[in-house]
């Protein structure tokens, strides 16, 4: 069986191109209200597919001037392991529309690789998988169970999605999840991410005088709550990188060391970092290597500071009020309400005097770290090797999926984060591109680790 899927994908690459070409056409652009209706074609388009192959569909709208979720299942093998797929149809804008060779919605294949917006970020990644299930329709039916999950709000960062699985969690029961939006490390490296940073963005806002002050008739006596905010961001970091917030370490856990050994196989050094960002040496909590502050150790950074008068020329103000936008990413099993709580009590505490202080949160989302000791990652790991002829690296990503945090506490579902990028496809840029060689691989890695995990649970 698994020999007749693998020979339905390679035979029905020629039409697994064109569809990829169709979907790439659709301008899903989520966040531009103009294409409301792309959005839904897009989803249209994938819910044709899949009744197409027999699967039971829906188009779900969660909520009102939101972008549809799709549900796409064949549940026909009852006590054999059940595997999600998720995706997401929608794309970012593809502004600045004049630095592409080619019209972003015009897919056009250059060197093997095809460009348009979306190709890698999702489009090309989530349809692989697709075409994996229906070659494995195709030739009788997949060895166990398997669900798709495609939305269309990831880059506006929508809530249909996470409110649909929240509100539906024992429908969506599932043991394992496919979430493949990311990168390979390098050209012939895969990867498996076994952690995930989490977010709390925050903004700090300090009040002082009624109204805007003259600092010569009041100067010397009056509360600054600029200078102030610069005291408090000052002192929640100290000049080494160390994070001063009380508390702000005690629940960060350590790598495995599973992991660890994995991360010395990574091929990426300092002095690339350093390139990379254009400076001349790293920051960061002393005594931490580079690759555990990059994705073991949590952060802060300053992202904006807004107050008192910053136009042409001079104005002596002593302003009202100042405000800082501040973020922090979080790692495993830092809690972001704790967090939130020790910042909301520790940076008032920092305001000179005269000044007030408060935190505002603006937005969280919970680490995720993968058990790296569930079937389904050895699965997968056979599952590259088959289909790449090579082995996944065990390693974090710095960032935030919060999607994935939504999966792992609604569904408590093992996790497979992976991605068939290369880390120069351009993501939100300008000729995005996906390699129809790594659509292929992703389509047979998908057929493989369906087996693999029915045979990891048999
Ligand atoms: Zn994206």
């Amino acid at each position: 069986m698994l020999e007749r899927a693998l020979e339905a994908a390679r035979a029905g690459r020629a039409r697994a191109e064109a569809d990829l070409f169709e979907l790439l056409s659709i301008p899903s652009v989520s966040s531009e209200s103009e294409h409301r209706d792309d959005c839904r074609r897009a989803a249209a388009w994938l819910e044709e597919r899949f009744r197409h192959m027999g699967l039971r569909t829906e188009m779900v709208d969660v909520h009102e001037g939101g972008h549809p979720v799709l549900v796409a299942e064949w549940l026909d093998r009852p006590g054999a392991p059940t595997l999600t797929t998720y995706g997401h149809y929608d794309v970012q804008p593809p502004d600045p529309l004049d630095e592409w060779r080619t019209p972003p919605f015009e897919p056009a294949v250059r060197d093997g690789f095809v460009y348009a917006r979306g190709a890698d970020d999702n489009k090309g990644q989530h349809l692989a998988s697709v075409k994996a299930a229906e070659h494995w329709l195709a030739a009788g039916g997949p060895p166990g169970n398997h669900r798709v999950l495609i939305e269309g709000e990831e880059e506006m960062s929508g809530r249909s999605l996470p409110d649909y699985v929240r509100d539906n969690a024992d429908r969506l029961a599932t043991d394992y999840l496919l979430a493949a939006d990311g990168t390979f490390t390098a050209a012939g490296q895969p990867n498996l991410l076994t952690g995930l940073r989490g977010l709390l963005y925050t903004e700090i806002e300090v009040t002082g005088p009624r109204v805007d002050l003259h600092s010569g008739l009041f100067g010397g006596v009056a509360p600054n709550p600029l200078n102030s905010l610069a005291h408090i961001i000052a002192g929640l970091k100290d000049r080494e990188g160390r994070v001063l917030i009380p508390g702000f370490y005690d629940d960060v856990r350590a790598p495995a060391p599973a992991e660890l050994e994995a991360w010395d196989r990574v091929p990426v050094t300092d002095q690339d970092l350093m390139e990379r960002m254009g400076v001349t040496e790293l920051a960061g909590e002393p005594g931490q290597p580079t690759r555990h502050r990059l994705w073991a150790r949590p952060t802060l950074d300053v992202h904006g500071i807004a107050g008192g008068f910053t136009g042409e020329g001079s104005k002596t103000v002593i302003p009202a009020r100042a405000r800082a936008k501040v973020s922090m990413r979080l790692v495993p099993d830092q809690d972001p309400e704790r967090v939130f709580a020790a910042l909301s009590e520790f940076a008032p505490s920092l305001a000179t005097p005269g000044t007030r202080a408060r935190v505002v949160e603006l937005n969280t989302a919970l680490p995720v770290l993968v058990d790296v000791s569930h079937p389904g990652i050895g699965a997968a790991s056979r599952a590259y090797e088959a289909a790449c002829g090579a082995a996944p690296l065990l390693m974090r990503e710095g960032a935030t999926v919060p999607v994935v945090a939504d999966f792992k506490e609604a569904l408590g579902t093992h996790l497979i984060v992976t991605g068939f990028g290369l880390p120069d496809d351009g993501l939100h840029s300008p000729n995005e591109r996906f390699s129809l060689d790594h659509y292929h691989r992703a389509t047979e890695m998908a057929i493989h680790l369906m087996q693999e995990l029915a045979r990891a649970d048999g």
